[in-house]
C-alpha cells in the first residue's frame, strides 16, 4: 500500500492552535476511496474541503466523501452507509432526496435555471416565511446565511445611522468579517480566536460579550451610549453546541435594544423552521426587529433570507438607500426546493422532529451513563448536544471547559459503526423526520462501544 503524507494542524488540548504535523494517510489503490479522494481534493482545494468542519480536523481521520443519500441514510464513496445525524448541518429536516422536494426541483430546473428577473415563486416563498413568523413583514431572498446576516447588519447600521454592533461569544453568524470575533464552532474546531484577514477596522466596531449574560449587555450599552446599531444573537445558540437562552435572556435583549434605540437581529439561520413552524420565535415569542433565515428554508440548495419590520426593510434598495443585491438571489430552483420543504413541514413533521431529538438524546445519555462518562445532554428545541461536563452549559466558556478531548473517540466509535455524528464537539446534532425505528436501532447498537471509547479517552489526545 502506498502511503501519502498530508499536512494537518494538531488542535491542542486547550483548543489553541497547535503545531503542524505530517500524518500518514493510506493512499494508493488499496486505500479507502474516501482517503484517495481526500488526497486528490487536498491538492486542488485548501484542506480538501469547501467548508472547514467537513475536514475532520478536530476528530482526526479523513473525511468520508458522500456518494449519495436518501432518507436518513448517507452512503460514502466506499459504499459504507451511515445514519445521518447532521442533516447537512440543518437543512434536511425531511431526510435526503425527499421525493416531493426532488420533484419540485426537477420541475423548476426543466423550465429554466435562472432569469435575473422576478418570478412568482419568490413571492410564494416570502409569503410562506411571513405567514410563519409574526414579526416578519417583508423578506429579501439571498444565497447564504452569511449574506443574510451581513445584509441585516448593514441595514441596521443604515437604518439607525450608528456603527457599533453587539454579538455574543460562541455565536456564529456566518463568515462576515465584522461577525467573526469569538464565533463558535468552526473557529473553535480549529482553535482560532478569530480569523487573520479580518482587520481592526472591520472588527473594531463589534463588541463581544458572554452569551446568557444580560449584565454584560447592560454594561456594554452603558459604556457606548447611543452607539449601538444592533444586537445580533442566535435566537437559541447552536454553534457552540446547543445552548438555549436562559429564561428572560431574549426578553432582556428586546428590552435593552428598545430602551437604547438599537435594533434586535434574531439570527434564526439554524433554528428557523427547525425547532418549530415559526422557528425559535414560535417557542419564546420574543420579537426581533430583523431576522435571518437559511438552512431549512433552502431545502438543501443555496438559499437564505433576511426580513423583519416593513419600515426597516423599506430602507433597502431599490425602495431605500441601503444597497443589497445578488445575481442569483431568489434563484428559481433553490426557491422551489425551499418552498417544497417548508410546505412539507407541517405539525406532524415538527412532532416527529421533537420525538426524534428526545429519543436520540435519551439514547446518548443512557449509553454515556452506562459507560460512566460524565456528560450532560442538552437541547435547544430539537437541536441536541452532548457536553462532557457535569451540568448544563450556558455559554462559550462552559462549552470550552467541557472534556472535549473525549469527543474524537466517541465520534469514531459511532462513525465506524454506521452512525454519522457532527465531526466537532462544538456542533449540535440535527435529527431529521426520516429517522425511524430501524435508524434508532442502528444508533442504539453503535452507542455502547462508542461510549466506552469516550470513557477510555485520555486528556491531551486530540485524535
Ligand atoms: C449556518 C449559520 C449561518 C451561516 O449560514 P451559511 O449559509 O453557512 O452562510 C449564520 N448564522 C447561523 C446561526 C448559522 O447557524
Amino acid at each position: 500500500m502506498a502511503i501519502g503524507e498530508l499536512l494537518r494542524p494538531v488542535v491542542g488540548e486547550t483548543g489553541k492552535p497547535g503545531t503542524l504535523e505530517f500524518v500518514t494517510v493510506p493512499t494508493g489503490d488499496d486505500a479507502p476511496v474516501s482517503a484517495r479522494l481526500f488526497e486528490r481534493a487536498s491538492a486542488v482545494i485548501p484542506g480538501g474541503v469547501n467548508s472547514p468542519v467537513r475536514a475532520f480536523q478536530s476528530v482526526g481521520g479523513t473525511p468520508r466523501f458522500i456518494a449519495e443519500a436518501s432518507g436518513y441514510t448517507m452512503i460514502d464513496a466506499d459504499g459504507k452507509s451511515y445514519v445521518d445525524l447532521i442533516s447537512s448541518w440543518g437543512p434536511m429536516i425531511h431526510g435526503h432526496a425527499h421525493p416531493v422536494v426532488v420533484e419540485a426541483v426537477q420541475k423548476a430546473a426543466a423550465t429554466g435555471l435562472s432569469f435575473g428577473a422576478p418570478t412568482e415563486r419568490e413571492i410564494e416563498l416570502a409569503e410562506e416565511i411571513i405567514g410563519r413568523v409574526g414579526p416578519v413583514e417583508q423578506v429579501r431572498l439571498v444565497n447564504s446565511g452569511t449574506e443574510a446576516t451581513m445584509s441585516a447588519v448593514r441595514l441596521a447600521r443604515g437604518f439607525t445611522g450608528r456603527t457599533k454592533i453587539l454579538k455574543f461569544s460562541g455565536c456564529y453568524h456566518g463568515h462576515v468579517d465584522a461577525l467573526l470575533a469569538d464565533a463558535g464552532s468552526g473557529l473553535a474546531t480549529l482553535g482560532l480566536p478569530t480569523s487573520p484577514g479580518v482587520t481592526g477596522a472591520q472588527a473594531g466596531d463589534t463588541i463581544v460579550v458572554p452569551y446568557n449574560d444580560l449584565a454584560a449587555v447592560e454594561a456594554a450599552f452603558a459604556e457606548n451610549p447611543g452607539e449601538f446599531a444592533c444586537i445580533i444573537t442566535e435566537a437559541a445558540a447552536g454553534n457552540m453546541g446547543a445552548v438555549p437562552p436562559v429564561t428572560g435572556f431574549n426578553e432582556g435583549l428586546r428590552r435593552i435594544a428598545t430602551d437604547n434605540g438599537a435594533l434586535l437581529i434574531m439570527d434564526e439561520v439554524m433554528t428557523g423552521f427547525r425547532v418549530s413552524a415559526a422557528g425559535w420565535f414560535g417557542i419564546d415569542g420574543v420579537a426581533g426587529d430583523l431576522y435571518t433565515f437559511g438552512k431549512v428554508m433552502s431545502g438543501g440548495l443555496p438559499a437564505a433570507a433576511f426580513g423583519g419590520r416593513a419600515d426597516i426593510m423599506a430602507y433597502l434598495a431599490p425602495a431605500g438607500p441601503v444597497y443589497q443585491a445578488g445575481t442569483l438571489s431568489g434563484n428559481p430552483v433553490a426557491v422551489a426546493a425551499g418552498l417544497a420543504s417548508l410546505r412539507l413541514a407541517d405539525a406532524a413533521v415538527y412532532e416527529k422532529l421533537e420525538n426524534n431529538s428526545k429519543q436520540l438524546g435519551g439514547l446518548l445519555g443512557d449509553a454515556l451513563s452506562a459507560a460512566g462518562v460524565r456528560h450532560h445532554v442538552q437541547f435547544a428545541g430539537t437541536m441536541v448536544s452532548v457536553f462532557f461536563s457535569d451540568g448544563p452549559v450556558t455559554d462559550y466558556a462552559g462549552a470550552k471547559a467541557a472534556e472535549t478531548w473525549r469527543y474524537p473517540a466517541f465520534f469514531h466509535g459511532l462513525l465506524s459503526r454506521g452512525v454519522y455524528p457532527p465531526p466537532s464537539a462544538f456542533e449540535a446534532w440535527f435529527v431529521s423526520a426520516a429517522l425511524d425505528d430501524n435508524a434508532f436501532s442502528i444508533i442504539a447498537d453503535a452507542l455502547p462501544a462508542a461510549a466506552r471509547a469516550a470513557a477510555q479517552a485520555e486528556a491531551g489526545t486530540s485524535k
